[in-house]
């Protein structure tokens, strides 16, 4: 059994030496295999992953590389292990850890930064300036799950104790996997935007950060709430998360829409996730002047944005990278006090084993799949069992 030195593990949860990992060898080349279960070092623990969400940023990961930096460089053929948006429960805790018991359940965030650079001191650490900087003499210690270190599509993983959020036993673990998509959403709107109640905010792009930009939004207080996207059952989904308004910019121009519905001059706020090439001009003629675009998607090309409109409006635009400034913490809060009900974006749910299929149902959407969620144990039988 595991038993590493200096690590305080529980007779009541036993751990085994290997574990099942899935591991990126060329590009979209995943094969499921064995690794020895990791040791937690200081301030970090071990958590058994019980459930983990597909996202967009894994697909790339897997067929592009990129935001994933392993050892320097691409992470294929390196023993890499990549999914980052899990949850699980404590399982055994490194040297020092006494903020956390073995059987807590808690939910992960994907960045603990270096800890020592500008950006992580200013709890902007999903900006880290040594990003990926973690390996033989120049390890400055960074780690992000399942981008720079090992990450949650296989049974354990070690986390540094900066990454856990504690969830309640009322919250799924379907649920708690979608915490740090709704906490992306707060960093962008309040931490980096600076959002307050009363104002504004039109989200483009109905996927699960603009969907949970609507929920966190509106529960924050905004007014109104603008959703645009193309397809109706999704917009439809957004209504049901708090939206004031939703605009199908297929039927009608949505820039024209959204300054009818917000008296002409446009709103405070546009959280831009449809990663459309216009979307930045898009987003500039609907914000009023003074107004802020937080960019939380992008096309695959650069992109020709009118600048001269964007200078003479006095307009703020700023991107986000993940969940800072523990902007987790405030979401989970928020669910767990079910200001709004983040699954209603969760659709599909497969075992562990069935990674592939789970990632193909995510990249083709087939059976319109929004969050599909992995779980890691006790769910061999499940094949796709949509979300009610
Ligand atoms: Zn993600
Ligand atoms: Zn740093």
């Amino acid at each position: 059994m595991y038993k590493p030195d200096n690590v305080k593990t529980s007779p009541d949860f036993p751990i085994p030496d290997t574990m099942r990992a899935w591991v990126l060898g060329d590009p979209d080349q995943l094969t499921l295999t064995t690794k020895p279960v990791p040791v937690p070092k200081r301030a970090e623990v071990l958590v058994r992953i019980d459930a983990v969400a597909i996202c967009a940023t894994d697909l790339e990961i897997i067929h592009h590389g990129p935001p994933a930096m392993i050892q320097g460089g691409l992470p294929y053929n390196k023993n890499f292990t990549p999914g980052h948006e899990y949850m699980g429960t404590v399982a055994a805790l490194g040297p020092g850890v006494d903020e956390y018991k073995i059987g807590d359940r808690v939910t992960v965030e994907i960045h603990a930064g270096c800890g020592q650079c500008k950006r992580c001191r200013e709890g902007m650490y999903t900006a880290c300036h040594n990003y990926g900087l973690n390996y033989g003499d120049v390890d400055k210690g960074h780690r992000a799950n399942g981008f720079t270190t090992d990450g949650g599509f296989a049974e354990y993983a070690v986390n540094s104790i900066n990454t856990l959020v504690p969830i309640s036993d009322a919250m799924s673990d379907e649920e708690a996997t979608l915490v740090v998509t709704a906490g992306t959403a707060m960093y962008g709107l309040t931490e980096l935007g600076g959002l307050v109640a009363g104002e504004s905010v039109v989200v483009t792009g109905p996927g699960p950060i603009g969907l949970l930009g609507v929920a966190v939004a509106k529960a924050l207080g905004a007014h109104p709430v603008i959703l645009t996207g193309t397809r109706d059952n999704r917009l439809k989904i957004g209504l049901e998360l708090g939206a004031d308004y939703v605009v199908n910019a297929r039927n009608e121009d949505p820039v024209a829409a959204v300054r009818k519905l917000n008296g002409g001059k446009g709103v405070d706020y546009v959280v831009e996730c449809s990663g459309a090439p216009e979307a930045v001009n898009e987003a500039a003629r609907m914000v009023n002047r003074g107004g802020r675009i937080c960019l939380a998607a992008f096309p695959g090309k650069p992109a020709e944005v009118d600048i001269a409109y964007i200078v003479r409006n006095n307009i703020y635009i700023y991107g986000i990278r993940g969940e800072g400034k523990s902007a987790t913490h405030r979401a989970e809060a928020f669910m767990a006090q079910k200001r709004f009900d983040a699954t209603k974006v969760h659709t599909h749910t497969f075992a562990l084993e069935d990674l592939p299929t789970a990632l193909k149902y995510a990249r083709e959407r087939i059976e319109d799949a929004i969050k599909v969620v992995v779980k890691t144990h006790g769910h061999a039988a499940i094949k796709s069992v949509a979300a009610e």
